[in-house]
C-alpha cells in the first residue's frame, strides 16, 4: 500500500493554498480530505493507480479536455500518494 509522502504533502498544501480555496476546501466542502484517502490515488473500479501526469500543467489540460468531452467538470489535483498529479470529477477535488 502506497503512503502518503510528507514531501507531497507540502506541495498539495501549498497547492490549495495558492489557489485560494483552502479553507473552503478544508471547512466547507471538505473535499480536501479526501486527498488523504487512499481512493485518491487508486482507482476504485479497476483496484490500479490513477493515470499519473508528472506536472501541474499536463493535469490541467487533461482535465479540460475531459471536462469538454463528457460535460462534467473535472479537476486536478496533487496526490499525496506518488510523486503525480490526477484529475478526477468535481466532488473528488475542486
Ligand atoms: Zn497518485
Amino acid at each position: 500500500m502506497p503512503r502518503i509522502k510528507l514531501k507531497n504533502l507540502w506541495i498539495w498544501l501549498w497547492d490549495q493554498i495558492k489557489r485560494g480555496t483552502a479553507f473552503r476546501n478544508f471547512f466547507i466542502t471538505r473535499n480536501a480530505w479526501g486527498a488523504f484517502s487512499i481512493n485518491s490515488h487508486i482507482n476504485q473500479t479497476s483496484g490500479k493507480p490513477k493515470i499519473m501526469y508528472n506536472t501541474k500543467e499536463t493535469a490541467r489540460k487533461s482535465a479540460e479536455k475531459m471536462s469538454l468531452k463528457h460535460g462534467k467538470h473535472f479537476s486536478y489535483y496533487k496526490c499525496l500518494f506518488c510523486d503525480g498529479y490526477h484529475i478526477g470529477k468535481n466532488r473528488d477535488n475542486k
